[in-house]
């Protein structure tokens, strides 16, 4: 990074920093996650203040003194503010479980412009409200599994290695994923997966919308996904905003 950099950016979480300053999460396009500074943030007439602000889609100036660990935030322009998500408490607790993941899934200073592009339009689609909440937030948990290296293999059962025949009914375990319908049988805790719900999984894997689906089964298998994320990932208590 050179001194004064410019890259558009998702707002993962803001604190307060010492008397009068912010310190900020950022999922950048061009630098991947990175914390900065906004000084003067904490006041009410700071005008980067208030467009840094968590959810928001933002065009940011950096100023980076060498081997600094933190950027400072010299400029921000408001590219998206998510205003229908601002009035709805269920489609909010989707939004933060989307930054909750980014957060928690990369590392600073790693970009991934395919991860930045998809989390990008996932908010903008659930400020669109055109589709239920837990259906893009599913479409997202399984997009940002695949981008950062934990993909759910659908094509063939994760403990025999067998082709999984959809037309039975398979399972879906936190610690080893797609089971086949006789290797589910092995295990105490599996989520059932009926041809109709693997047909969903499948379609909302490679971003097709869905025509229909069923809501309750698709929330169990939102927190299977996040069992199997506890399971994976050291440190990860689960997703704090699905809690509430
Ligand atoms: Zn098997």
């Amino acid at each position: 990074m050179s001194q004064i950099e410019k890259t558009e950016g998702i707002v993962l979480s803001k604190l307060d920093y010492s008397d009068s300053s912010k310190i900020v999460s950022l999922y950048t396009e061009e630098f991947g996650k990175i914390s900065a500074i906004v000084k003067g943030g904490r006041g009410k007439n700071s005008k980067v203040g208030l467009v840094v602000d968590p959810l928001n889609i933002v065009n940011f100036v950096l100023y980076n003194k060498e081997q600094r660990e933190v950027q400072l935030i010299s400029g921000a322009e408001m590219v998206f503010y998510p205003v229908h998500l601002h009035d709805d408490f269920d489609s909010m607790k989707y939004a933060y479980a989307v930054l909750e993941l980014l957060k928690y899934l990369t590392v600073e200073n790693e970009a991934n412009q395919r991860l930045y592009r998809g989390s990008r339009k996932i908010l903008q689609l659930m400020d669109a409200k055109q589709e239920p909440s837990e259906i893009i937030f599913l479409k997202y948990f399984l997009f940002i599994l695949q981008e950062t290296g934990f993909e759910i293999q659908m094509d063939t059962c994760s403990i025999c290695h067998k082709e999984i025949q959809k037309e039975k009914i398979n399972g879906f375990n936190y610690e080893h994923g797609m089971l086949c319908s006789a290797c589910k049988n092995l295990y105490h805790t599996f989520l059932e997966i009926p041809m109709e719900l693997f047909e969903q999984i499948y379609s909302l894997k490679v971003g097709k919308r869905l025509k229909n689906y069923n809501l309750p089964a698709m929330k169990k298998l939102i927190i299977a996904l996040e069992k199997f994320l506890k399971f994976h990932v050291q440190g990860f208590s689960g997703i704090k905003s699905l809690q509430m």
